[in-house]
C-alpha cells in the first residue's frame, strides 16, 4: 500500500460519496478499537493502477456533547496526522462556507499534501464555487463529481507522481546529491507539497560564474555525475540542502560542464538557460559585474518574467570591484531602466569564487519563492480594492464609467488576481499598472511578476 488518502471536509460535501466509489466493493470496515479510529473509516482503495488506504471522517453527524464545530476540527487534524496527502471536499453547488474556512486553515497549518477538490461538479451549476475555491489558498480546485464519477482521471493524475514520490522515499538511503532528469511542468495544477524542494536555475551568459557559484552552493568536492547515456538530457537537476532549505537547481552549463559524461558537450546556448527557466521556481540571473545588463542577460530575464517567475537578480565576481558603493548605485538605476517589468525583484551581489555574499542569495531565493506564492484573502482584496477606486476611480470611456465591482486571487506561482467589471475591453492599460503597482506595494509582492485578468459580468 503506497500511502495513505484522507477525504476531509464538512459534512454533507460527498466524502462518503466518494470513499465508496474508490473502494468500491474492497470496504474493509477496519478498528472497532474503541477510542482510536472509532470515527474514521479507513478501506483500501483503487484508483487506475494505484493501490492505496483511504480513511473518511464518517461519524460527524452523530450526536455528541461536543459542537459539531470543534469535533469537526479535531477529527480532521487526526485525519491529517494520520495521512499521506489530503483530499480537502468542497460542495461547488454550495460554495465557500465559514465551515470550510476553518477546515482549509487546519490544512494549510498541518498537511503536508493537500489537493483542493471541488465536488458536485457535474453539470454547470458549479461554476461560481469552482472560482470561489480559488480563495481556499489551497491550489487549483479539482472539479470532481463524486456520485457520477466524474474527475477521476484528473485525481489520478494528481496522485500518481505523489504516489511515486512515496514510493522513491521509502525506498532506503537516497544519496544526497542526485542528478535526475525531469519534465514536470510547474505550471500543472498540483497538490501543494512542503517537502517539495525550492526549484530554481541559475542562467547567465557563458563566463558570468554559474558553474562557479553552484559547486560552492553544493560544496567543491561533491562531483557531479551526468545523466545516464540515452536519457534525454533536457532538464538535468542536482538537489542539496542550501543553509537549510531543501532546493534543485536546475540544469546549467556550469553543471554540464562538469557532469563527466558531458564533458566533450560546448558551453550551452542560451536556448539551454531558457530551457532551464521553464522548470524553476525562481530564475537566478547572474550578471558579471564587469559588464553587466548585456542583451543576452536582459533577454533571459524578460523571459523568465514572461513565464511567471520569481526572478533574483545576482552580480558575481564582486571581489573584483573596487568601489562598490558607487557601482551598486549604476546597477540598481540600470535595473530599473532596462527591467522595468522586474520591478522590486532583489538585487544582491555575490562572489562565487569567495562565498561572499552568498547567505543573501539564498535569503533573497527564499523570499522571492515566498512572495511569488503570496495569497490574499478575497476579503482583503475587495477591502483594498475599494479604497483604491476612490482614490483613483476608473476611467469613464464615452461618459460611461468602467465598473469593477469584485476582486478575488485564483491563482499564485505567480499571483494573479480576477476583477470582475463592466466594459473589461476598454480598460486603460495605466489602470491595470495602477492596480497592479498597488497590488505589489499594499501586499508586500516585489519583483514577483502579477497578473491581473478583467473579467466582465451580464
Ligand atoms: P459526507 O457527509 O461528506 O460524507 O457526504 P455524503 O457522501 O453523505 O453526500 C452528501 C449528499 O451529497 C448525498 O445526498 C450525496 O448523494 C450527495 N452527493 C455526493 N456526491 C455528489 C455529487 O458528485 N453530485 C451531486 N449532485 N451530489 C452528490
Ligand atoms: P559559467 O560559464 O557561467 O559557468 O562560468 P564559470 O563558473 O566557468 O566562470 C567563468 C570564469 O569566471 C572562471 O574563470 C571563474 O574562475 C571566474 N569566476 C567565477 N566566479 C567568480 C567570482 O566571484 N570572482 C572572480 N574574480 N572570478 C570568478
Amino acid at each position: 500500500m503506497s500511502f495513505t488518502l484522507a477525504i476531509v471536509g464538512r459534512p454533507n460535501v460527498g466524502k462518503s460519496t466518494l470513499f465508496n466509489r474508490l473502494v468500491g466493493k474492497r470496504l474493509a470496515l477496519v478498528d472497532d478499537q474503541p477510542g482510536v479510529t472509532r470515527d474514521l473509516r479507513e478501506g483500501a482503495a483503487r484508483l487506475g493502477d494505484l493501490r492505496f488506504t483511504v480513511i473518511d471522517t464518517a461519524g460527524l453527524e452523530e450526536a455528541t456533547d461536543e459542537s459539531l464545530p470543534g469535533r469537526m476540527r479535531k477529527l480532521t487534524e487526526r485525519a491529517v496526522d494520520m495521512a499521506d496527502i489530503c483530499l480537502f471536499l468542497i460542495d461547488a453547488r454550495v460554495g465557500v462556507t465559514p465551515a470550510d474556512e476553518v477546515l482549509a486553515e487546519i490544512l494549510r497549518k498541518r498537511a503536508a499534501h493537500v489537493i483542493l477538490g471541488a465536488n458536485k461538479a457535474e453539470g454547470n451549476a458549479a461554476e461560481a464555487g469552482v472560482l470561489e475555491a480559488y480563495a481556499l489558498g489551497l491550489g487549483e480546485p479539482l472539479r470532481i463529481s463524486a456520485e457520477h464519477g466524474e474527475g477521476m482521471p484528473d485525481l489520478y493524475t494528481m496522485l500518481q507522481p505523489l504516489a511515486d514520490e512515496f514510493d522513491k522515499r521509502a525506498e532506503a538511503d537516497a544519496p544526497e546529491t542526485e542528478v535526475d532528469v525531469d519534465d514536470e511542468d510547474p505550471d500543472a495544477p498540483r497538490a501543494i507539497t512542503k517537502a517539495k524542494p525550492l526549484q530554481i536555475a541559475v542562467v547567465g551568459r557563458p563566463n558570468a560564474g554559474k558553474s562557479t557559484l553552484i559547486n560552492k552552493i553544493l560544496g567543491e568536492d561533491r562531483l557531479l555525475t551526468g545523466p545516464e547515456a540515452g536519457i534525454t538530457r533536457d532538464a538535468i537537476s542536482v538537489q542539496t540542502e542550501w543553509d537549510g532549505t531543501h532546493m534543485r537547481i536546475f540544469d546549467t552549463a556550469g553543471m554540464r560542464k562538469k557532469a563527466k559524461v558531458q564533458e566533450k558537450l560546448e558551453k550551452l546556448s542560451v536556448s539551454d538557460g531558457l530551457r532551464a527557466v521553464k522548470f524553476a521556481e525562481v530564475v537566478v540571473v547572474l550578471l558579471d559585474a564587469a559588464i553587466p545588463f548585456e542583451s543576452q542577460d536582459l533577454r533571459i530575464a524578460d523571459l523568465a518574467e514572461r513565464e511567471g517567475r520569481a526572478v533574483v537578480i545576482a552580480v558575481n565576481k564582486w571581489d573584483t570591484e573596487d568601489d562598490k558603493q558607487d557601482k551598486l548605485k549604476m546597477l540598481k538605476e540600470e535595473f530599473e531602466r532596462l527591467l522595468p517589468q522586474l520591478r522590486g525583484a532583489p538585487l544582491v551581489t555575490v562572489s562565487a569564487k569567495t562565498g561572499r555574499g552568498l547567505d543573501r542569495l539564498q535569503a533573497a531565493i527564499v523570499k522571492a519563492h515566498t512572495v511569488w506564492n503570496r495569497r490574499v484573502t478575497t476579503a482583503q482584496l475587495n477591502r483594498w480594492l475599494a479604497v483604491m477606486l476612490e482614490q483613483h476611480p476608473p476611467p469613464a470611456p464615452q461618459g460611461k464609467r468602467i465598473k469593477l465591482r469584485y476582486m478575488t486571487q485564483a491563482k499564485t506561482r505567480p499571483p494573479g488576481f480576477i476583477v470582475m467589471c463592466s466594459h473589461p475591453d476598454k480598460m486603460p492599460e495605466s489602470y491595470k499598472r495602477y492596480l497592479v503597482n498597488g497590488l505589489r506595494e499594499d501586499f508586500d509582492m516585489p519583483g514577483t511578476p502579477i497578473r491581473l485578468t478583467l473579467r466582465g459580468q451580464g
